[in-house]
């Protein structure tokens, strides 16, 4: 259905009317930026008229709202995508063809929003697009950082970041509202004074300093049911001009550090995915954003509402992982300090109100601040947590009397430290965990304790996908073959997907699918060669690994199996190698050196590889630079081959393994995070599962007994391999350069622990996985099948179903319908 609203005539005057008026030219002269800009506006009128209708309706039903906390929201490019929700796709294409442009070229000029690191603040923007197709009511809130995720530049072989100034030509999708704006206070001191007319304490905060924290809007478009919501992310600014009490009038430093203040705390992302900092200004930032944000729902719940007691049955918080924690100790304070409640309510209030979802079991992602920093920077805040504290410990001593053990593994404030999931969970009525296995990792592992103590607030949601973006934009090709067999209903309802499967065995349908694989392997080939200036054979095998680098996820273990295929090569020319490349895409944490050796290693393998005639071209191996959304969206149409290979039980769910099963690839992977559903539901016949089990790793981890020396002392194969990381092979003008990795390895004098990512344990089932993969691929026939049935079976993995649940089992949203 094509949109009821869009008239192509009216959209194309709208176009060279911006044009006019924010340029000053006609559309000849501007620039390829500008046109962006002037199709941006033009898009934007088109959806405010449906954002005020929904606002409207959400004013005159007044559903419940969840309001979706995260420090990300990776995005991604919007115009292409609000289009394609808007069902204006088509019509704007053509209305731009007839003014001479090309829409895929607009929409190359619009920067790459990327306010998250990668799969939790990609998870937030799915769930946005869900919530808004399935016609809920609500809020993301965030924070307008000015540099998002880095650029990545590879020089030398070697990882440079360069800054993202995504605004520089302005935003034109975003809506400043300074009427919204909230005073957000850091430090000073807490002063208690009786007041004997309510016989209560009050909590004086003095002496602070604090920012003004300004919303930007961004419209979340559902797809063709006219519902807009929002995107709100915070921006500061400084108070000085009318804030400061007469004690502080005139004080110069206080006001210059209050100006810079306002300035740090939105400048830049943190780039550390899952793993801990402990920067002082990250807890500014969570802070910033927090509060703004509950001081504004508690605002916007008050317009309607009388009794601030109704408040679980109208807002959800649900926090994305625990970097928004300080909710829980916002939200009491509001309720203690402003709504003068008492303690008991509040606390009532809270804990029904208040929704954590855990993304991670690894120690170094747990957030654990030192007391004496949180209490310096949010006093009033840190009093709050000690008292939820105090009184989480008296209901622990009186379930377990006399059991300190429990004391010590679970308070809220232990050992100088304030441990932000035990707030969170303390705090909330909903403990989730985003894969099968990850909960019942944390129901039996990571969160025993907490499991046992109250069993009824943990529950399971398997991450989910937009199958709008990944497979209705990111691979048109793929999406009009799925609609000409099934319809268009798996749009929103991707359980209809399932329908593909009569068509596994039709020799006609697995030509077409594969040809349209072919198609978008072009399309990567292409963009390579460009980015790259490497030539890659469309018809290899493309096996891709594209994700934040880490060592969990194991990026080493996919490029000592290259190293270990071109010495078979080398060694046995007379094998029949099918032709294979091997595609990598991934960002190191700025100070991750490990990480950043790593993509060292993968791009001076690539150097060798793809220089040696010796081996006719069957083997390539490419590092796609600054992988991040608008790229991923090509890089999962044209694969074959999904690389999910973390250490099991160290992925929490993953959501990149979903996007490739949905555009047809073949997993090959561990029993890992949501890998072991995705199996589950396309079989073991059509995936290559390899490896330790997350038992076998936890055990070893527990019990120890992990020897990589073993290894190394008894398989020549990978002893070859490892030597080569110290040799020179594939550095021979520095050969000690990838050392530490070689170390990182084996249990040698410089780490004092074998690799806690068993990488050798896991080597030769990897490479026997690869094997079963080159022969499978030969059978062209076989492999058609499998890829069918891979996109036919990932109906569960839209982030539609997951949000559904997440409705059901915690939220309860109402559903709204706007009307024409
Ligand atoms: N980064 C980007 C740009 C993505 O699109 C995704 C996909 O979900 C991720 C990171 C997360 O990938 P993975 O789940 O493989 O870690």
């Amino acid at each position: 259905m094509i949109s009821k609203q869009f008239d192509k005539e009216t959209f194309k005057e709208s176009v060279k009317s911006n044009v006019r008026s924010l340029y000053r030219k006609t559309i000849d002269e501007a620039t390829p930026q500008q046109i962006f800009q002037a199709v941006s506006y033009a898009v934007k009128d088109v959806i405010i008229d449906n954002w005020l209708k929904s606002q409207k309706q959400f004013d005159k039903e007044d559903p419940k709202i969840v309001y979706y906390l995260s420090m990300e929201f990776l995005m991604g490019r919007a115009l292409g995508n609000n289009l394609l929700n808007l069902t204006a796709y088509g019509e704007v294409k053509e209305a731009l063809e007839e003014l001479g442009f090309d829409l895929n070229a607009i929409e190359d000029e619009e920067p790459d929003p990327a306010l998250g690191n990668g799969g939790l603040g990609r998870l937030a923007a799915c769930f946005l697009d869900s919530l808004a197709t399935l016609g809920y009511c609500a809020y993301g809130c965030g924070i307008r950082y000015h540099y998002g995720m880095f650029k990545q530049e590879i020089k030398d072989g070697y990882q440079i970041e360069v800054p993202d100034a995504w605004l520089k030509d302005g935003y034109p999708f975003e809506l400043r509202r300074p009427e919204y704006a909230k005073e957000v206070k850091f430090g000073g001191h807490v002063r208690v004074v009786y007041d004997p007319s309510t016989g209560r304490n009050e909590f004086v905060q003095e002496d602070y300093q604090s920012v003004r924290a300004i919303p930007y809007d961004l419209p979340i478009v559902g797809y063709n049911n006219q519902i807009v919501n929002t995107l709100r992310i915070w921006d500061s600014e400084a108070i000085n001009d009318f804030q400061l009490d007469s004690f502080d009038k005139g004080d110069y430093r206080k006001a210059v550090e209050q100006e810079n203040l306002a300035r740090n705390i939105v400048e830049v992302l943190y780039p550390n995915d899952n793993h801990y900092a402990g920067k002082e200004l990250r807890l500014k930032q969570q802070y910033f954003f927090i509060s703004a944000s509950i001081q504004a729902a508690v605002e916007k719940f008050k317009k309607k509402h009388g009794d601030i007691h109704e408040l679980p049955s109208k807002v959800t918080f649900q926090l994305n992982d625990t970097h928004p924690t300080v909710t829980v100790a916002e939200l009491m304070r509001i309720l203690v300090d402003e709504e003068k409640l008492s303690w008991e309510d509040a606390w009532d209030i809270t804990t029904r109100t208040c929704a954590y979802t855990n993304h991670t079991i690894m120690a170094e992602a747990l957030e654990k601040w030192p007391i004496e920093l949180f209490s310096r920077l949010l006093p009033r805040i840190y009093q709050i947590v000690e008292e939820i504290n105090r009184r989480f410990l008296i209901q622990i001593q009186q379930m377990y009397p006399g059991n300190q053990e429990k004391i010590k593994k679970m308070a809220i404030i232990y050992d100088g430290q304030v441990k932000m999931a035990h707030l969170a969970i303390a705090g909330s009525y909903s403990v989730n965990g985003v894969a099968r296995l990850h909960t019942e990792i944390l129901k039996n592992k990571e969160l025993k304790d907490f499991y046992e103590m109250m069993p009824q607030k943990f529950n399971n949601k398997t991450n989910g996908i937009t199958q709008r973006r990944f497979l209705l934009h990111g691979n048109p090709l793929l999406a009009d073959w799925v609609t000409k067999h099934i319809g268009r209903d798996w749009i929103t309802d991707l359980s209809q997907i399932s329908k593909l499967k009569i068509y596994a065995d039709d020799e006609k349908a697995q030509q077409e699918f594969m040809n349209i694989k072919y198609q978008n392997k072009l399309r990567l080939a292409k963009y390579i060669q460009e980015h790259n200036g490497i030539e890659v054979d469309p018809r290899s095998i493309f096996d891709v690994q594209v994700k934040r680098l880490h060592e969990y996820k194991r990026q080493l273990l996919n490029i000592l199996h290259v190293m270990y295929l071109y010495n078979k090569m080398k060694e046995h020319p007379e094998l029949d190698f099918y032709p294979r490349t091997f595609i990598f895409g991934a960002k190191a944490s700025a100070g991750y050196h490990r990480a950043k050796l790593i993509i060292k290693l993968i791009n001076s393998v690539a150097d060798v590889v793809n220089n040696d005639a010796s081996i006719k071209g069957k083997l390539k191996v490419v590092f796609i630079e600054n992988y991040r959304v608008s790229n991923a969206e090509i890089i999962f149409a044209a694969a074959d081959v999904s690389e999910q290979i973390s250490t099991a039980s160290k992925e929490a769910s993953g959501t990149g393994n979903m996007k490739f099963m949905l555009n047809g690839a073949l997993t090959i992977g561990t029993m890992d995070g949501a890998n072991v559903e995705i199996v589950e539901e396309v079989g073991a016949d059509n995936a290559f599962i390899f490896g330790l089990s997350s038992d076998e790793v936890i055990n070893f981890e527990q019990n120890g007994g992990y020897d990589p020396n073993f290894y190394f002392n008894t398989d020549p194969d990978i002893r070859n391999v490892l030597m080569q990381l110290i040799n020179g092979t594939f550095s021979p003008k520095d050969p000690e350069r990838f050392r530490d990795l070689y170390n990182s390895l084996l249990n040698t004098k410089s780490s004092d622990k074998p690799d806690t990512y068993f990488t050798l344990a896991d080597f030769k089932s990897y490479a026997k996985a690869q094997e079963q993969v080159e022969a499978a691929y030969r059978d062209q026939r076989g492999w058609a099948k499998s890829a069918i049935l891979n996109t036919a079976s990932s109906g569960k993995f839209s982030s539609d179903r997951t949000i559904q649940e997440y409705v059901d089992e915690i939220w309860h949203l109402d559903k709204v319908v706007v009307e024409d």
